[in-house]
């Protein structure tokens, strides 16, 4: 087993019947499942949709899979990819089968925050993601305004998906068993809070800055992190209806969404 790949395979069949359920939601779009190991949820996602395509960075693993695994139960449906899914092009994809995808992974957590914000930059081209994350990203995904756990990655998920919680799974429940407790969780990309942020990259800026220095106010924060003077930062806060001297770890999603549109007009003077 590769330590540095985050291989630790999941063991209990419960769990994973659990993560295929959350996962396939419609039998003809396209699974991406992200890290298939030997194959303890791409055996059962196989059976409930139409076509897989298994990202697996491991070359032994993915011969093993398809050799040992596969090919032996006649699971003809699996497209193994041996490559870091971190190259997968899912705009491209989309454009070329018309098709959204449903993700899925039991992720190597050394790649999560990465891969999650790749995932909400292709929003557009994604239905779902079910994806099994160390507990502590888990629960910052699902935080509300004002919790300590309330993080830059709360708003860029909860904008752009619904997202829920699905199971706590303990370490017993992988082989070899991980340090921490995981959690996975299901998000909705077909149903975003903000649908009207157009320019995401843009927004990411906005969110960045404000959670850039959590002790600090929305007013500092945002003057240093997108270098605009806080006289003018200071207007544009009023402008979105917000007081200087509130943290960005109180604001709504719909704050978040007022400031992007106030400070839009700084978009092409703003190089963060
Ligand atoms: N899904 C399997 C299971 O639940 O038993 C394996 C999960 S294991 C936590 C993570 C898997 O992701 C490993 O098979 C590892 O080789 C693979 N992996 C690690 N980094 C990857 C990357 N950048 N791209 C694709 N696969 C990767």
């Amino acid at each position: 087993m590769r330590k540095s790949l985050g291989q630790n395979l999941l063991i209990d069949n419960n769990i994973c019947q659990k993560i295929a359920e959350a996962a396939v939601s419609c039998y003809e779009l396209p699974i991406i499942e992200i890290g298939p190991g030997l194959g303890a949820l791409t055996t059962l996602l196989a059976r409930m949709a139409k076509q897989i395509i298994a990202i697996e960075l491991d070359k032994n693993m993915a011969r093993l899979l398809s050799d040992k695994i596969l090919k032996p139960q006649g699971l003809s449906n699996v497209l193994i990819l041996n490559q870091d899914c971190m190259d997968f092009d899912f705009s491209a994809y989309y454009r070329h089968t018309g098709k959204k995808l449903q993700i899925v992974g039991n992720l190597p957590y050394y790649i999560s925050s990465h891969l999650l914000v790749k995932i909400l930059d292709n929003a557009p081209y994604i239905k779902s993601a079910t994806i099994m994350l160390q507990k502590e990203v888990a629960i910052r995904l699902t935080a509300k305004t004002g919790s300590k756990d309330y993080s830059r990655l709360s708003v860029l998920s909860q904008a752009r998906a619904r997202v829920h919680t699905v199971c706590r799974v303990s370490p017993t429940c992988f082989h070899p068993p991980p340090k921490i407790w995981s959690q996975v969780i299901h998000m909705d990309l077909t149903k975003p809070a903000l649908p009207d942020i157009d320019d995401f990259d843009f927004f990411k800026k906005i969110v960045r800055a404000g959670f850039g220095q959590r002790r600090k106010t929305l007013l500092n924060s945002l003057s240093s992190g997108l270098k605009i003077k806080r006289e003018q930062m200071t207007i544009e806060i009023q402008k979105a209806n917000l007081s200087e001297n509130i943290r960005a770890e109180a604001l709504e999603l719909e704050d978040f969404a007022r400031l992007y549109k106030t400070l839009l007009l700084y978009k092409t003077f703003i190089e963060t």
